[in-house]
């Protein structure tokens, strides 16, 4: 595998970024003001006062994830968990950023749905491979350690998986295992009791545009379904 070597180029210095990117950043505020919230301003005035999320959202912290993008949904609609490899710690092993915005979306806010997504090309997958190449970065190398079951859990890479396909069935697995540790956390335990709380695993695939989800009964990640608008037969039009 040539992952090794894919990131430690990634940890190169900065000079590969283009000179001052935050002007650009600085001129999509403008066109924000100008353009893009007057056009909305009902919508931002309603969401001053309160938020009713419909589902808390937890996926890597990857800049080419864009939740609300792949989702289609406003500000407002999705509870967003940004964190590397999208990993939830088993309760109460790692207490801090990532339990607490748990806590607070199922336990305050009431979401619904809870979803892990996470993504192909996952540097942080790679990573879980590749221990030896992070090892500079004491924290990244510990959060990984999170990311361990799932290496475990996977059975090792046999002859008919490629590189590519052994990443996408670890990613896979991660997302599963962070749905177990979610179970983990008091207030998801006590919702999922109460029956009113879904878990949902996602897999992003970027380069397609394409999310499978997790089945629990067929044990594998499936392409999600959207329900079609019923027809109305011999209504009016
Ligand atoms: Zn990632």
């Amino acid at each position: 595998m040539n992952f090794e070597f894919k990131l430690v180029s990634r940890l190169a210095p900065v000079a590969k970024y283009p000179p001052v990117p935050v002007d650009r950043i600085l001129r999509g505020l403008k066109r924000f003001r100008k353009k893009v919230y007057p056009k909305h301003r009902e919508l931002f005035h309603k969401l001053a006062l309160q938020q009713r999320p419909q589902a808390l959202f937890i996926t890597c912290a990857d800049s080419r994830i864009d939740p609300c993008l792949l989702t289609q949904t406003k500000p407002g609609e999705l509870f967003l968990c940004r964190v590397i490899g999208n990993i939830v710690p088993r309760y109460p092993e790692s207490i801090g950023g990532v339990s607490a915005t748990i806590e607070y979306a199922v336990g305050v806010l009431g979401v619904p749905d809870v979803i892990v997504c996470g993504h192909t090309d996952c540097g942080v997958m790679k990573g879980v491979l590749n221990p030896e190449a992070l090892k500079p970065l004491a924290n990244v190398s510990a959060w990984l350690n999170h990311a361990q079951p799932a290496r475990e859990a996977l059975v090792k890479p046999d002859s008919n998986l490629s590189d590519p396909e052994f990443l996408l069935a670890l990613t896979e697995r991660n997302v599963i295992e962070q749905l177990k540790n979610l179970q983990t956390h008091p207030a998801v335990a006590a919702r999922l009791e109460q029956g009113n709380l879904k878990l949902h695993g996602w897999v992003y695939d970027i380069g397609r545009g394409i999310v499978t989800t997790y089945s629990p009964r067929r044990q594998k990640f499936i392409r999600v379904r959207t329900v079609k608008p019923r027809k109305i037969v011999g209504g009016r039009r």
